[in-house]
């Protein structure tokens, strides 16, 4: 099983942010521990033994390097995790200090992933960024002095303002600081955030179309040069470094979300993963919902299989290796072939899709055009 933690505090909220995460509630930092805790005790998941845990948020190095501990010896005691286990935190720069990475690093962390997003100054403050470039590269080097040895940055393109020569500066600096994963995000403008009104209201402009796809080609081409590989949509890994606990996601597995909008996915009654359920998005509602011992206050969903079928195929789609048929077969009891054989067979033939060695995948065309290559399989 894998295992989520979800820590919801930020210093500063980034303009372009939705997730789950606010400003001003340190104060509710141990209550938090607590509660994910307590959470953990009730989860019916006792002594499972874990493979991967992802510890995100918000910003997980804002937490005191104490309640980390705390939190991490904790879960270490109610999970059997693994003694390969791969333990990613996320950290933002500008707020990792060396006795946070020591906690870190002492309670079995052994995965970073960093919000670098961009090399220059100007485009970190017209996302809202609390740091800057040079504090980027300095967390890095804190972090592999402090025995990081699987790094992951996060960057981002498509930005406003952003030209193609700063997206391929951004990579190099990127490059430069040898970490062994990247992920490369295109902004999408979401609802209701400070960037999306600057756009709506004109006072801001995405690049064209087809500059942001240059964007995503140089992506490939430079990281495939460095020796990454392209292992899925957004993300590329040297090899052997691949997400394992973002793969489990994309291939199905269960998972256990710990924390305030978590989500999880579980084997439901019937054995097959079809109970999904989310916490409360806001931490004082989760607070109250723990504190109650009110799981109710939970939203839970059935799966159904056409819906399980369904998501095995579009998220198993945003991997390079694309999608087996035997483990397709194993996990819904049907066949890919008969349950969407000729429509797969029909993108093939524009290009979209192929086949081969048992496995269905996008083609390049087809992971330019995903949206409508997903939407028509649907
Ligand atoms: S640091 Fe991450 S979670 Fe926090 S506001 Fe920025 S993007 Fe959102």
């Amino acid at each position: 099983m894998e295992l989520y933690i979800h820590l919801p505090f930020c210093r500063r909220k980034c303009r372009y942010c939705d997730f789950a995460s606010r400003t001003g509630q340190e104060a509710l930092m141990p209550a938090c521990v607590d509660a994910l805790l307590l959470e953990a005790d009730a989860s019916g998941f006792l002594g499972e033994a874990v493979e991967t845990v992802f510890i995100g948020g918000g910003t997980p190095s804002l937490l005191p390097p104490e309640e980390l501990t705390r939190l991490l010896k904790g879960l270490r005691t109610r999970f059997d995790w693994a003694a390969d286990a791969e333990v990613t935190s996320e950290a933002n720069p500008g707020t990792l200090t060396e006795k946070w990475l020591e906690a870190a690093v002492s309670c079995g962390v052994n995965r970073l992933s960093l919000g670098m997003q961009a090399a220059q100054t100007e485009l970190l403050t017209l996302l809202g960024r609390i740091h800057t470039p040079e504090q980027a590269a300095e967390s890095v080097r804190m972090a592999k002095a402090a025995g990081i040895r699987n790094l992951n940055l996060d960057l981002m393109f498509g930005l406003p303002t952003q030209t193609e020569s700063q997206w391929r500066e951004t990579l190099e600096t990127a490059l430069a600081l040898v970490p062994q994963h990247l992920s490369c995000y295109g902004l999408i403008p979401e609802e209701g955030t400070p960037l999306k009104a600057d756009l709506d209201a004109g006072r801001l402009r995405l690049p064209e179309e087809e500059s942001e796809r240059r964007m995503y080609e140089d992506v490939r081409r430079r990281l495939g040069e460095a020796g990454f590989v392209h292992y899925e949509v957004s993300n590329f890994a040297l090899p052997g470094y691949a997400c394992r606990h973002n793969t489990g996601y994309w291939t199905r597995a269960s998972y256990l979300g710990l924390g305030a909008s978590a989500a999880s996915l579980l084997p439901g009654a019937d054995g097959r993963r079809s109970l999904r359920r989310t916490n409360p998005r806001e931490l004082r509602d989760y607070l109250d919902m723990v504190r109650d011992k009110d799981w109710a206050r939970r939203e839970t969903e059935t799966v159904s299989p056409e819906e399980a079928r369904f998501e095995t195929l579009m998220l198993g789609l945003r991997l390079l290796d694309g999608v087996s048929e035997a483990d397709f077969l194993r996990e819904h009891g049907v066949t890919l072939e008969a349950w969407r054989g000729p429509k797969l067979r029909e993108l093939a033939e524009r290009g979209l899709t192929e086949h081969a060695g048992g496995r269905w995948r996008l083609t390049r065309l087809g992971l330019d055009l995903m949206n409508t290559a997903l939407v028509e399989l649907m």
